[in-house]
């Protein structure tokens, strides 16, 4: 098909995911046609940096012809396998012992999912079922953290924070509960980290409280919030989270969806401050975009009281593809080249990424640089006292991304002119470099 051909079909049958299916239609698709390392290529043939890494799940970067091999030999031997009727194939099994061999604690076994928002949802059912298990059916209340996202499944999307997730769709949220984010930037405590943390633990303590001691199941959150616009708390708040979630005797889930596989250094974000979750999901970075997969990983503790519970019943959550053979193979050739030398140059690059951002301070425009690792946001604003957010007729989310598309840059555009970054952990000075003088070029133009 010639471009203007696929462009009139993606405007007459492709649905997109969260986008404004009207503007859409007016805008048309943006097609990409060819990647490779940091690079894509669009439908003119103009290559740009990916500074986003796809969704933030490239971090392998494009390319790599032994992801592409091992996912052929795969398909050539064992194309699918199913785990019901205790089937398996060899490379789900090696996945699941390489990732319980390197994942924080006791977090031993895995279910595999499609993708991440089916990871949130499978945590909840895990949840649900542990606390029957347990004779305590009556804690079916969840909590998160303002801003947080988790994903757009029924259920995993009331965990998500953000209103589009919400709005329209009519969804029972009378089970979920939000704390106040750690966002840092406009907190009045942001100068006093000990402060904040000590705000967010009396909060999530006082919504136990409030809901009861018996009804709470588990507490949700991102290490580092990715689609609330790259939110980073202060060192020590995951932690003294983690901490009261014992304390208080509730579950606690890292979502890792985008900070796992090296995204902030580490293979895991929770290594960063020592801590072991109950439950932690994975996505993106698994398989690093190559092919679908995600998963959900689980203590001993929460295994066995849901094994304890179930008896010689099954535990009735499955999916058809989970466990499959070519992601599997897939993850673990990707796992592979973490190892082998992309986590340390994610980690170099990734130091490069925040001291270029962080010199970009200067421009007028510029209230806020954050992030950590390979993964960073630039926040907007037209009075850096006052703090005052880029109004969005000034310049909407899509103009500023056009902008830096122009510019030979692919970025996330968050509402209220928020950059967002994370870049493949492939990259080179010169991608790094590349990045922070296009997005200066891009804030010039947008003065
Ligand atoms: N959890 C987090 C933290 C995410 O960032 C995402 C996606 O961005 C999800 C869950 C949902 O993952 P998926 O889009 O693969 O369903």
């Amino acid at each position: 098909m010639q471009n203007q051909s696929l462009i009139e079909a993606d405007r007459d049958h492709l649905i997109h995911p969260v986008s404004s299916f009207h503007d859409h239609e007016a805008r048309g698709v943006r097609l990409l046609q060819s990647a490779k390392g940091a690079r894509v290529t669009d439908g003119e043939g103009r290559e740009l940096i990916d500074g986003f890494a796809g969704l933030w799940c490239v971090n392998a970067g494009y390319g790599h012809e032994s992801i592409i091999a091992a996912a052929t030999e795969q398909m050539r031997r064992l194309p699918y396998a199913t785990g019901y009727f205790d089937l398996g194939s060899e490379p789900a099994i090696r996945l699941a012992s390489a990732l319980a061999m390197r994942a924080p604690g006791d977090l031993n076994r895995v279910y595999f999912t499609l993708g991440g928002s089916d990871a949130v949802d499978s945590t909840i059912r895990f949840i649900r079922y542990y606390w029957h298990a347990k004779g305590q059916p009556g804690r079916d209340q969840f909590i998160s953290v303002a801003s947080g996202y988790h994903g757009s499944s029924t259920m995993g999307a009331g965990l998500t924070a953000l209103p589009a997730f919400h709005h329209g769709f009519g969804l029972p949220l009378d089970w979920q509960h939000k704390i106040a984010s750690h966002d840092l930037y406009r907190n009045p405590l942001r100068d006093d980290p000990a402060a904040l943390i000590a705000a967010s633990v009396a909060e999530l303590t006082a919504t136990v409280e409030r809901l009861g001691p018996d009804r709470v199941a588990a507490f949700y959150v991102e290490p580092i919030q990715g689609s609330g616009g790259v939110l980073v708390p202060p060192a020590g708040w995951l932690r003294a989270m983690r901490d009261r979630c014992r304390d208080l005797g509730i579950l606690f889930v890292a979502d890792e969806v985008i900070t796992g596989f090296g995204r902030t250094g580490p293979l895991f974000a929770c290594e960063d401050e020592g801590i072991v979750p109950d439950l932690m999901t994975l996505a993106k970075g698994l398989t690093s975009g190559y092919v679908p997969m995600g998963a959900v990983m689980m203590t001993e503790e929460v295994y066995q009281t849901i094994a304890g519970g179930a008896g010689s019943r099954a535990v009735g959550h499955g999916h058809t593809y989970s466990a499959h053979p070519v992601s599997a193979a897939v993850a673990l050739e990707v796992l592979a080249l973490y190892e082998g030398g992309l986590l340390d140059n994610g980690r170099i690059m990734g130091a490069r990424l925040q001291a270029g951002l962080a010199g970009l301070s200067d421009h007028p425009l510029v209230g806020d640089v954050r992030g950590r690792g390979m993964l960073a946001a630039v926040e907007l604003v037209t009075d850096k006292v006052k703090k005052t957010p880029l109004p969005p007729e000034m310049s909407p989310a899509t103009r500023l991304f056009d902008r830096a598309w122009q510019a030979g840059l692919v970025l996330r555009s968050f509402p209220q002119g928020v950059f967002g970054y994370a870049p493949p952990l492939c990259c080179t000075a010169e991608d790094i470099d590349a990045i922070v003088d296009r997005t200066r070029q891009v804030l010039d133009q947008t003065l």
